[in-house]
């Protein structure tokens, strides 16, 4: 169906990345770095995506084999025995990391926030973990992609695409000069929810291709004013860190509320302050569908006000005085839509380690999409089918070819980040930030190549592809 509006031109480009979270923006560096004229369109104020409107700030990936520093602890491991896994993603992503290390803003892999002065909080994380200042990644990513020569069009949302004869012409935008249409040659999908690839009518799906269900979504909070000596006293005494007594004794306390998912508490780059990941968690929620995202942002708001009330000031160690610092301004989205690719890659091809020819970057997680389902009687199960299984190829990785880039029959439509065409479990370690910043890395040099090779994205070859990407501190190997 053609979108039909008055749309006044507003501009045309050889690349439109649209999406600036960590794939967008390694997508629009590296297509600017590659001299297309490029422009980012964000629908947000600042860069970074669930990094940073989604108040994460915690890249994982960056390296392989991830260990939680407690099951380290518990086999009487220390630093210098941690494993030596090997890097898993370089590129743009590394020299993100690099320029927040050297300002300062960073730290990590294998150091966390704040383990400095309280080394016993280290028992809250995993050793491929690299933290950030928030509004430091803010201003450093934009930075990178000002300097690399795209453009940034923020507050505007792409709603709506013209396509003839299966290229993709341009995208319709709203923003506050109302709608307008803005050519280019190339776009790069990197919406998260495959928003392009779906309002162009190629095909995508949500969550479980059967049941088309969903692992949860959250709201992430931020909590300040913690005596993190009295938590890391409290941790170091053999408490839990995921808090599961607090949380029975608060549920006790208030039965009418719902304190049951675990507590997973992160410290930030901030003396005192603290991210909590587990235990905002909301199911059955749509991504795509505003109606249930509006509803995450209040029971989210609702969720972090009773945890921070009535589980952490009565019941942790160190949380007496504390105050929420922030509730995400993102909502925090695991999965929505993936595109059905010229290859769609499976859970099979990342248990057996297999290599592609046009691999193009890896990821060095495990699996761990959760998901719940209703039972007949209502309650609900929580069913991981692939959760225990680590990723157990060579080296630990799994490797992301080319095609499950490219939705199936595109020509100049290529996506990158958390909605490219891998199947079940597989999206789990594909989706990670540090590894969907190197698919975009991956896009945005391919958009930009396709076009000095006057080809469609499909008929690029993928070896010169990998070939410029290993140029480029990229790791496709
Ligand atoms: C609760 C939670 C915890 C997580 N924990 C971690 C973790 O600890 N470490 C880690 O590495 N990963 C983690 N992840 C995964 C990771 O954050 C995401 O998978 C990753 O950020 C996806 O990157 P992306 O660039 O594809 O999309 P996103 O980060 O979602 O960015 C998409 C961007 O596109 C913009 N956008 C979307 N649609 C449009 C449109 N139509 N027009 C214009 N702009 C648009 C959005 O505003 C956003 O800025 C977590 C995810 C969640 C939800």
């Amino acid at each position: 169906m053609e979108f039909r509006v008055c749309a006044k031109e507003a501009g045309s480009y050889d690349v439109l990345v649209i999406g600036g979270g960590p794939a967008g923006m390694g997508a629009a560096a590296a297509a600017a770095k590659r001299g297309a004229k490029t422009l980012l369109i964000e629908g947000l104020g600042c860069v970074g995506g669930t990094g940073t409107s989604g108040g994460l700030p915690f890249w994982l990936g960056a390296t392989t084999g991830s260990i939680p520093y407690y099951k380290m602890l518990e086999k009487g491991l220390a630093y210098s025995e941690l494993p030596h896994p090997r890097k898993a993603v370089g590129g743009i992503f590394e020299e993100a990391m690099g320029r927040l290390r050297d300002a300062g803003l960073g730290v990590g892999p294998a150091i966390m926030g704040q383990t400095k002065e309280c080394p016993g909080l280290d028992r809250l994380g995993c050793h491929d973990e690299f933290t950030y200042d928030l509004e430091g990644g803010k201003r450093i990513l934009e930075q990178m992609i000002l300097e690399a020569g795209a453009g940034i069009l923020y507050f505007t949302h792409v709603v709506g695409v013209k396509v003839q004869d299966g290229i993709l012409e341009g995208v319709f935008v709203s923003n506050k000069e109302g709608i307008s249409f803005i050519r280019a040659k190339r776009f790069v999908d990197a919406t998260g929810d495959g928003d392009v690839a779906a309002y162009a009518g190629f095909e995508t799906y949500k969550g479980d291709r059967k049941t088309g269900e969903m692992t949860s979504a959250s709201l992430v909070v931020h909590i300040e004013g913690v005596d993190s000596k009295a938590f890391e006293a409290y941790l170091n005494q053999g408490g839990d860190p995921w808090l599961r007594h607090a949380c029975r004794q608060a549920q006790k306390a208030h039965p009418e509320m719902d304190f049951n998912d675990n507590i997973i508490l992160f410290p930030m780059v901030r003396e005192g302050v603290f991210m909590i990941n587990g235990g905002t968690a909301f199911h059955f929620i749509d991504g795509t569908c505003a109606g249930d995202l509006s509803g995450l942002m209040h029971r989210g708001r609702m969720r972090a006000y009773n945890l921070l009330e009535y589980l952490f000031k009565p019941y942790v160690p160190g949380f007496e005085n504390a105050a929420i610092r922030l509730t995400a301004s993102y909502p925090g989205i695991r999965e929505t839509r993936r595109i059905v690719g010229e290859y769609i890659l499976t859970e099979e091809d990342a248990l057996e380690g297999r290599e592609f020819e046009d691999t193009i970057a890896l990821a060095g997680r495990h699996f761990d999409l959760g998901r719940v389902q209703r039972r007949e009687d209502g309650s609900l199960e929580y069913v991981q089918p692939t959760h225990k299984k680590e990723l157990k190829p060579g080296g630990g990785v799994m490797r992301i070819p080319y095609r499950s880039l490219i939705p199936k029959g595109s020509y100049n439509l290529i996506a990158a980040g958390r909605c490219i065409a891998a199947d079940g479990q597989t999206m789990g370690p594909a989706r990670i930030m540090s590894t969907c910043m190197a698919t975009g890395q991956a896009a945005g040099t391919a958009a930009a190549m396709t076009l000095i090779e006057n080809c469609g994205f499909a008929q690029l070859d993928a070896g010169l592809l990998r070939e410029q990407l290993r140029n480029d501190a990229a790791i496709v190997d």
